[in-house]
């Protein structure tokens, strides 16, 4: 399954060959390390991955 997902940071397209929830991926662009999220509606979305624990609640 093939998906687009948004760059939350410099709002590039980035084409996925597979989705995981949770997967840790790269911006070819500007390089920012991208978690993969899953949303309520069951799409999801790239949110820039936080390395200095952070917690950014559910
Ligand atoms: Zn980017």
């Amino acid at each position: 399954m093939k998906i687009k997902l948004k760059c939350p940071e410099c709002d590039c397209e980035i084409e996925l060959e597979d989705v995981i929830e949770g997967e840790i991926i790269s911006c070819e662009d500007c390089g920012v390390d991208l978690e993969v999220k899953k949303k309520a509606d069951g799409t999801y979305e790239l949110v820039v991955a936080e390395s200095e624990g952070e917690d950014w609640g559910e």
